[in-house]
């Protein structure tokens, strides 16, 4: 690329052709030209999904997806999906209705996206403009702040009490008038448990748009909080088909919201952003009530007995979880994370550090595997608590 033209003074003088190098350490011509809040802002961190990829022979404990493989009644509907894959997918509205209908709303308060990932990016997208603020409480999934800085929002956090409870007057608090959003996240990744109505409602009444990430809810019984959406036109929720149904390398989610929300928030999508490979699989997942029930109940029932397992050993905390992960606190044990991390990954288990921001002391996270994992895991765990297998050398967060 050149660039000949350029009438500023300032910036005939950038070199815009010095490569891919430059836009890594935001050289001076690709800094004349791009969103200056980039610069301040790191994007996402997948890195550890390629890691698990390159090493099948490492069990995946670390990132909450769902041990099953899918059945076959959605196998057959991606592969028939397939046969049609010349053609541009449509907007999966057979899919919108059974989740509408899954989810107890109207149609019109859902929009489908490529995984709920997508929807909280068209959330921040929609309502977060540089020197906007976000609400978030933490610790939380990561993915929020990370959005909120991209698009030039200052991330308001505010963590738990020290009990691990939601913070309700401090959020409340952290509202200015600058706040155009507010990220929950429940049942909450890192901390397993769910909010209670009486807590969403609290934050609901301040009148700023407020997402609830749903993505964990049927890993468990806990309740669903769509119905609200009549009540306040100021919730979205998301939720999505990558956790309890099983489908996470398919990519959809969804976000249900007011309908006046919904059309706004599809102005912000990218159109097509559903395969149809993708809306079919779903479609009959949702269908089947076999799916979700019996991942539901697998996971449910591996998860409480991990925690029964790790609440017998000394020192150990396990918190108490509605979700596909168990978050550990080993602080009393007098080991950090990372030493239980790179056992276990000797072992060929991938574990996951929970290093969440103002979040004292040391967190290991185990995501529900496949029963033999699950043995394996507890087995090479309770060697660690005892310190058997000797200092770590290995400290990489994979
Ligand atoms: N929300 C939370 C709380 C998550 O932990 C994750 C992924 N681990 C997601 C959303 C992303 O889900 P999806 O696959 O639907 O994009």
């Amino acid at each position: 690329m050149t660039r000949t033209d350029a009438t500023d003074g300032t910036r005939a003088s950038v070199q815009p052709d010095r490569g891919a190098s430059d836009a890594a350490s935001g050289g001076q011509w690709l800094r004349a030209f791009a969103r200056p809040e980039l610069w301040a802002a790191a994007g996402y961190d997948a890195s550890h999904h390629d890691f698990a990829w390159q090493h099948r022979e490492l069990a995946r404990l670390m990132s909450n997806e769902c041990p099953l493989p899918p059945d076959d009644v959605v196998i057959e509907a991606a592969m028939s999906a397939m046969r049609e894959a010349n053609f541009y997918p449509n907007s999966a509205w057979e899919l919108r209705d059974a989740l509408a209908a899954f989810a107890g709303v109207e149609p019109a308060s859902v929009i489908l996206g490529n995984g709920s990932t997508e929807i909280l990016d068209v959330v921040t997208r929609t309502f977060i403009t540089p020197g906007d603020e976000a609400v978030i409480p933490v610790p939380t999934y990561a993915f929020f702040e990370t959005q909120v800085r991209l698009n030039g929002g200052n991330a308001i956090l505010v963590p738990t009490t020290a009990d691990l409870a939601f913070d309700i007057p401090a959020i409340r608090r952290a509202v200015t008038s600058r706040t155009k959003l507010v990220f929950l996240c429940s049942p909450n990744n890192p901390i397993g448990r769910s909010w209670t109505e009486e807590e969403v409602v609290a934050v609901l009444e301040t009148g700023i748009p407020t997402v609830i990430d749903q993505a964990y809810l049927e890993c468990g019984y806990g309740r669903s909080f769509a119905p609200l959406i009549a009540r306040y036109p100021n919730l979205i929720v998301t939720r999505t088909m990558s956790k309890a149904f099983g489908l996470a390398a398919v990519r959809v989610g969804y976000g249900l919201a007011d309908p006046a929300v919904v059309e706004l928030l599809l102005r912000v999508r990218i159109p097509f952003s559903v395969s149809l490979i993708g809306a079919r699989a779903s479609l009959a997942a949702v269908r089947d009530p076999r799916v979700l029930e019996t991942r539901r109940r697998y996971i449910s029932e591996e998860r409480d007995r991990l925690f029964a397992a790790l609440s017998d050993l000394p020192g150990v905390v396990p918190w108490p979880s509605e979700t596909n992960f168990i978050t550990i606190d080993v602080t009393r044990t007098g080991r950090p994370s990372s030493d239980y991390v790179a056992e276990a990954k000797a072992e060929h288990l991938l574990l996951r550090r929970v290093a969440a921001h103002r979040l004292e002391g040391q967190y290991v996270r185990v995501t529900i595997g496949l029963h033999d994992e699950n043995d394996r895991f507890l087995e090479v765990f309770t060697r660690s608590v005892h310190g058997a297998t000797g200092s770590a050398t290995d400290t990489t967060a994979h």
